[in-house]
């Protein structure tokens, strides 16, 4: 008999989730595992650590060793499990709320000191579980409980943040685009330090049907026919980057020092002295 990922990689005892119908988090956590399970990841070996919201609870299904923590404090929680054992692979998830806004000076110190984490963002552009607020990243004009008449502050670009915090691999995918965003995934995994990648999502529920965007399936062909593949955006002149057109892909990458090496320093200067 075929032994199929969701039977290896999630806890049949906490499924079947409570994620909307339709919400695009169950394809984001399948992508992560599907990238794991291309790394050869062992799940003893692996940590998943989540915040509070729709997306955090995904590492309550997975089959690892998983901190679900409080609210914005996902990053400070991994950073100590990975200074306690740099040997062990550390995810983070966390949503737009949770990383940008009540997590956001610990996002941006995380990329700083390029703790070695796999950061992966579901941005479903609102606070879903908490009640439909605005988040950082809800878009200009969008409504929110928080922003009956639509939102008039002006959104995060998470990716550019991190970009500029000192992450050393950002990237960008979607829902729709799976195989891409495994790809971004794994290639976060692949790199030693901060990892950062924005999964967009559809959340049909608390961000589509407060702004008449329709059900999935027309929010998942959104992302189809707006989403641009980098190395075509790079090429576009700026009249062409209009409307709700974005880029996914490969933002960033470079090498440096990650924060448990930095930290092995001060232990052996310590230990000399
Ligand atoms: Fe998904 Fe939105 Fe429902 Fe939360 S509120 S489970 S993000 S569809």
């Amino acid at each position: 008999m075929v032994e199929r990922s969701y039977e290896t990689y999630f806890r049949q005892n906490r499924l079947p989730h409570l994620w909307c119908p339709g919400c695009g988090n169950g394809i984001v956590m399948k992508a992560i595992v599907q990238a794991i399970e291309k790394k050869g990841w062992s799940q003893d070996n692996t940590v998943i650590v989540s915040g509070i919201g729709c997306s955090s609870r995904a590492s309550g299904y997975m089959d690892f060793d998983t901190l679900h923590t409080a609210h914005g404090r996902a990053i400070p929680f991994a950073t100590g499990v990975k200074m306690a054992n740099p040997n062990l692979n550390v995810v983070v998830i966390t949503g737009d709320g949770d990383c940008t806004a009540i997590g956001g000076n610990h996002f941006i110190h995380g990329c700083r000191r390029n703790v070695d984490l796999t950061v992966i963002l579901f941005n479903n552009n609102i606070y879903g579980m908490t009640g439909g607020q605005a988040s950082p990243m809800t878009p200009l004009g969008k409504k929110a409980t928080t922003a009956p008449y639509g939102s008039i502050d002006r959104p995060f670009d998470a990716c550019k943040l991190a970009e500029a915090a000192g992450a050393t691999y950002v990237a960008r995918s979607t829902a729709f685009h799976v195989q891409h965003l495994v790809k971004m995934i794994e290639g976060g995994m692949d790199n030693k330090g901060f990892s950062f990648i924005e999964a967009l999502v559809q959340c049909p529920t608390a961000y589509g049907r407060r702004n008449k965007i329709g059900e999935p399936a027309k929010m998942m062909a959104w992302m189809r026919d707006n989403a641009v593949m980098k190395n075509v955006w790079d090429k576009l002149d700026d009249d062409k980057k209009v409307a709700d057109k974005f880029p996914i892909g490969l933002f960033y990458k470079t090498e440096t020092e990650t924060y448990d090496q930095s930290y092995n320093h001060v232990k052996e200067i310590a230990g000399s002295l």
